[in-house]
């Protein structure tokens, strides 16, 4: 909490001032900075918020005797800002719910800048979540899938409208229309979204039988996907408007596809690089000698191996690992050699590798030595 403003600075008030003083203040310096009035201005941004965590307090008479005797310690609790109800943090929360907290107090003043005033149902569309399982190959070269999803469309019935055809929905009485209750207090005039119709100033009376109202039906529906070359697990591809259909003319939600790439038996993948492991043996490693490695699209690829090798060297061959998503160019691929040891050898290679070891001066252990051996070779 280090490096925070006063509240009553921020909010430009006495420690004295009253609560009306207080929502006054509150009003113009969110007024000011409100970001409607100041598009992609984050330092208004960050001032509106200020000024709204600053009211959220000093508004609060019980939060604001706190604050008058601790000061930013009395909220300093393990969630930060607002542990005892009102905001969870305003880190995450975009303006527009913070805005909702203090609906009332704006309402008449930006003209409906209480975001629900706006005399609609309209609703927008879900977005939807399809988990997908690929092939390693098919996230490495992408691929064109087909996928059935359930979800809300809308209903051809009514055409999304939610009446029964022929009908219009009645203005609401409540309200009159408007979608807001207003009612004045002294110098305010206070308005809120009406319950009865839920803010749309229209109440359904005669709704569609074929969404019971709704405005959407549920429907499986077959969609084309495609899945671009180099996805990886985790990778989210959005597509647009292929999410549930809004009701009441509200837009349609968006489609997340998320991929899950399945393990490949020979290669390993890190980031676009692709990794794998080829055996050779001791005397090709001794020797040298030209090997084909796979690769994913099925070609082999010719790899000389120099003569003295070891094993666990890697290769690198360019070009030949995963394509970047949505970019240019391309990892590699990495071959790493193992040195295997024969196992099965007939008794004439084990006569040609004793003399090979014996020719190198390697001690081996071909036969039991006798007792004069050991003794000799200990005093070597
Ligand atoms: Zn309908
Ligand atoms: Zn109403």
């Amino acid at each position: 909490m280090a490096g925070k403003r006063d509240y009553y600075e921020i909010l430009g008030v006495s420690k004295s001032a009253t609560q009306e003083e207080i929502k006054k203040a509150y009003r113009k310096v969110a007024i000011q900075y409100h970001p409607d009035r100041n598009p992609d201005n984050k330092e208004a941004e960050d001032k509106f918020k200020e000024a709204t965590e600053a009211y959220e307090v000093l508004s609060d008479p019980k939060k604001r005797a706190q604050y008058d005797q601790f000061g930013h310690e009395a909220f300093s609790g393990a969630a930060g800002f607002g542990g005892a109800g009102g905001f969870s943090g305003f880190g995450g929360g975009g303006i527009n719910d913070i805005f909702e907290g203090f609906e009332d107090l704006f309402e008449g003043f930006f003209g409906g800048i209480g975001r629900r005033s706006s005399k609609s149902r309209k609703r927008r569309g879900s977005d939807l979540r399809y988990d997908m399982e690929i092939n390693f190959e098919d996230a490495v070269f992408g691929k064109e899938t087909k996928i059935e999803i359930p979800r809300e469309e809308t209903c051809s019935t009514c055409n999304g409208e939610g009446v029964k055809p022929g009908t219009k929905p009645d203005t609401c009485n409540t309200c009159g229309g408007s979608g807001q209750i207003s009612r004045s207090q002294g110098f305010f005039s206070f308005s809120s979204t009406c319950h009865a119709c839920k803010g749309s100033g229209s109440i359904i009376k005669n709704p569609c039988t074929a969404c019971q109202g709704r405005g959407t039906v549920k429907k499986r529906r077959t969609l084309s996907i495609k899945i671009p070359p180099g996805v990886e697990t985790g990778t989210k591809i959005k597509v647009q408007r292929e999410g549930e259909s809004g009701a009441y003319g509200g837009e349609q939600g968006d489609l997340y596809i998320v991929i899950h790439v399945r393990d490949h038996e020979f290669f390993e993948r890190h980031d676009n690089n692709l990794y794998c492991e080829i055996p050779i043996s001791f005397t090709q490693a001794a020797l040298g000698t030209e090997i084909l490695v796979p690769t994913l699209n099925g070609k082999k690829i010719k790899l000389k191996i120099p003569e003295g090798t070891q094993t666990n060297k890697i290769f690198r061959l360019k070009g030949n690992g995963i394509p970047f998503l949505n970019g240019y160019g391309q990892g590699d691929l990495h071959v790493k050699i193992l040195v295997e040891t024969p196992l099965d050898l007939t008794s004439k290679q084990k006569q040609l590798l004793e003399e090979f070891a014996k020719d190198r001066d390697e001690q081996v252990n071909p036969k039991p030595k006798s007792l004069y051996e050991k003794i000799k070779d200990s005093f070597n």
